[in-house]
């Protein structure tokens, strides 16, 4: 996986079912089956869909903040070196790998100490890191803060001192500092204003291309997506239900779940979004999944099939769906089991 920078395969996690009464002792209740991605090195793979479908839990198991309960993920940090596989590190190796993997949270103001200034956020985790020296750390610091596009006299002043787009910024130089070589973002503009998202995403655009990052970018918003992702996967109730490059899935969504979200967006015509018909109903329960296809409940296109078995991976180069109306590429179904 030279050219590959994270790997993840069939990642499961099931949380705690509130409520003892009713659901009984250690039941769990699924949040993640069976996702699977590639992250090319360089690349931003966002991940999409409705509130709730998962996608944060994928970042978070991916963290191990969260214990998946079963699948791979596999982080090669650089290339040429070999992938560490991530869910078999024990604590102290993963303490060891965090700063090559590091987290940009939805909200800067929760994600921030209020009792510690800017100097020492930052301050700390450049010494904790070895980053620098004590003797090289005002430089350091007045750097980091440049990158991120703010002056030296933040150093001094604490969280709630600056405003929402500014706190994200200091929260991305939090991130930055023990230099990563993947960032995952978790709505990282969804908590702010709609004229500071834009500054925030030109910021993480050119960091990327500074700094030889990859994003993992997760969101809800397919207009900003549209921005930034170079591969998007769309997420629903737990699952991937088409993956593919930013065009495969913006200008040949396939899967009747893309199309009603991306017909959703005011700028993109229903042309372009495929006949996208709007989403009916609401998500159902993932304790009490349809049968068959997940989406069948609010698709409008569902059959009998759809009813009695889930859909098979059908497979364009690079463009996965997960629908028994999508067409399969002869040839490509040995590919379509491995992803
Ligand atoms: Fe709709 Fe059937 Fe395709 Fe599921 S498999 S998305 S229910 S048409």
């Amino acid at each position: 996986m030279t050219d590959v920078v994270l790997r993840v395969r069939d990642l499961h996690h099931a949380y705690p079912a509130q409520g003892r009464r009713l659901w009984g002792r250690g039941r769990r209740v699924p949040a993640v089956e069976g996702v699977s991605f590639d992250l090319p090195r360089g690349q931003t793979l966002a991940l999409v869909g409705e509130s709730g479908c998962g996608k944060s839990t994928v970042a978070r198991a991916i963290l191990r903040l969260v214990e998946p309960s079963a699948g791979e993920v596999l982080f090669a940090a650089r290339p040429g070196e070999g992938p560490v596989d991530v869910l078999g590190l024990n604590r102290a190796q993963l303490r060891r790998l965090r700063p090559r993997l590091q987290m940009v949270f939805q909200d800067p103001w929760s994600s921030l100490n209020p009792r510690l200034s800017v100097r020492r956020v930052l301050g700390e985790l450049l010494l904790f890191h070895r980053v620098v020296d004590r003797g090289g750390l005002e430089p350091a610091l007045i750097d980091l803060l440049s990158q991120v596009g703010l002056d030296a006299d933040a150093l001094d002043r604490f969280p709630h001192e600056f405003s929402g787009g500014e706190r994200q910024r200091i929260a991305i130089a939090r991130a930055l500092a023990p230099r990563p070589t993947l960032l995952i973002a978790d709505e990282p503009t969804s908590a702010l204003d709609v004229s500071v998202q834009a500054q925030v995403l030109n910021l993480l655009a050119r960091l990327k291309v500074e700094r030889g990052l990859s994003y993992l970018f997760i969101s809800h918003d397919l207009s900003i997506v549209r921005h930034v992702a170079d591969r998007v996967a769309v997420m629903y109730l737990g699952q991937i239900v088409e993956s593919g490059t930013r065009e495969d899935i913006f200008e040949r969504p396939a899967h009747p779940y893309t199309r009603a979200l991306l017909g959703a967006i005011p700028t993109v015509s229903r042309a372009k979004a495929g006949q996208g018909v709007p989403l009916r109903g609401e998500v159902p329960s993932s304790t009490s999944p349809p049968s068959g296809c997940r989406f069948r409940s609010r698709c409008p296109l569902a059959e009998e099939r759809c009813r009695l078995s889930p859909p098979e991976v059908s497979v364009r180069p690079g463009h996965r769906v997960h629908c028994h109306l999508s067409s399969p590429v002869e040839g490509d179904r040995e590919e379509s089991t491995q992803r």
